[in-house]
């Protein structure tokens, strides 16, 4: 199975098998023309980037996306050397050098960038990179997200013309993103789609790769014309974008990530015994207390305390406020230490899935995947070893 870690048992368990299974999910869903790319900003969602972006390219996804230039360029030096890197935000001109070096696809919002990313490359006389390169880029346009990209079919319009100044860049793709597809009004989808279709008259057919669907519009709003990428983020990971359970929907998508820890200490205590900081649990009987070793450092937060982990196939609630690098369970009986404490994932018959905890502490998947601390050591599950 796994490795435990040497000095604290807590670890992230990411089940790529699961992830391979969840592109092969959205592939079925797509048209042979039609060309997934798995989105692995911030670490991969928490997963780790560099072995999620091995196993989606290995079922089928044919690039990769991300949210800045540094994580791009963490992905090349990993030897993801040829497959086609998209960069979701902007960048700063200044950049330009290694973005193209780099060969990375940046997202383009207007015309400024052009302009200062030449006066760089003049100035730390690195034009003669251009002689075998070009800048390679997607507009990005604003259909309603209000974020970044370009507002109107003249804006659009003024931006082709004016791009054909610039003889050193490749105008590959143009795209937007919907704000309320993964929930939110869905007549603000109709909205949004028909700002697309007009912006994107402004577009030169030159320009190839058209696309507007990330993981929800992907699997719930398939438009015609389709997306020509499907840009894959949360459901990559097993999550349903608006954090539906799965027993509620059937979902095909199994979560890629379970968290689990093990009892370090366990003590009975007698009736009135307070646990943790504030002194704010009071034991009302005799209690199993445990100790387990992780805490809101590793991003399991405060405000998860009426979340209960599993043990043995047990509900067992957090008692007392969670620490920054520990937590206080009570327990149905003794159990000793080394036992297997579940935070996120299934234990027999019982699952803490990470929707249902984020609609119980207000916030959504995506957030709670992404706050896993790095102190989290990642143990990859594959078939492959
Ligand atoms: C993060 C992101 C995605 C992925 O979204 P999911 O909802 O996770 O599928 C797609 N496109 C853009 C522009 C993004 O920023």
């Amino acid at each position: 199975m796994f490795e435990p870690s040497e000095h604290r048992p807590t670890e992230a368990i990411v089940d790529l098998n699961a992830i391979q299974h969840n592109v092969r999910v959205m592939l079925e869903q797509m048209d042979d023309e039609q060309k997934l790319y798995a989105v692995i900003k911030a670490d991969g969602y928490g997963h780790g980037a560099v072995q999620v972006a091995e196993a989606a390219l290995a079922a089928g996804a044919k690039g990769l996306a991300v949210s800045t230039v540094d994580e791009a360029i963490e992905l090349r030096q990993s030897g993801h050397r040829f497959v086609p890197i998209l960069v979701l935000g902007l960048t700063d001109p200044r950049g330009i050098a290694e973005i193209i070096y780099y060969n990375l696809t940046i997202t383009v919002s207007g015309l400024d960038f052009f302009a200062k990313a030449y006066q760089q490359l003049e100035d730390t006389h690195h034009l003669a990179i251009l002689e075998d390169a070009k800048l390679r880029f997607h507009l990005k346009l604003d259909t309603g997200m209000g974020r970044i990209g370009l507002t109107s079919a003249a804006e659009v319009a003024e931006f082709a013309k004016a791009v054909e100044d610039f003889n050193w860049v490749d105008w590959e793709g143009v795209f937007t993103h919907f704000s309320t597809a993964g929930g939110g009004p869905e007549s603000y989808i109709d909205y949004q789609w028909n700002n697309w279709l007009e912006l994107t008259t402004a577009v030169p057919e030159s320009v190839r790769l058209r696309h507007y669907a990330n993981s929800a519009m992907g699997l719930w709003y398939p438009r015609e014309p389709k997306s020509d990428i499907v840009r894959y983020g949360i459901a990559l990971y097993g999550v349903d974008p608006k954090d539906q359970l799965p027993s509620a929907t059937k979902s095909p998508l199994k979560p890629a990530m379970s968290i689990v820890s093990e009892i370090v200490h366990v003590k009975h205590v007698p009736a009135g015994t307070h646990i943790s900081y504030g002194a704010t649990y009071e034991a009302a009987d005799d209690q199993w207390i445990a100790t387990v070793p992780i805490g809101y450092a590793d991003g399991w937060l405060r405000r998860f305390n009426g979340i209960p982990v599993l043990v043995d196939g047990n509900a067992c609630p957090i008692v007392g406020t969670i620490n920054m690098d520990q937590l206080m369970i009570q327990l149905p009986q003794e159990y000793p230490v080394g036992t297997t404490v579940t935070l996120l994932g299934q234990d027999g018959q019982l699952e803490n899935h990470v929707s249902m905890i984020a609609a119980s502490t207000d916030t959504i998947g995506y957030e709670i995947l992404c706050g896993i601390g790095k102190r989290v050591p990642r143990i990859y599950l594959t078939d492959d070893i």
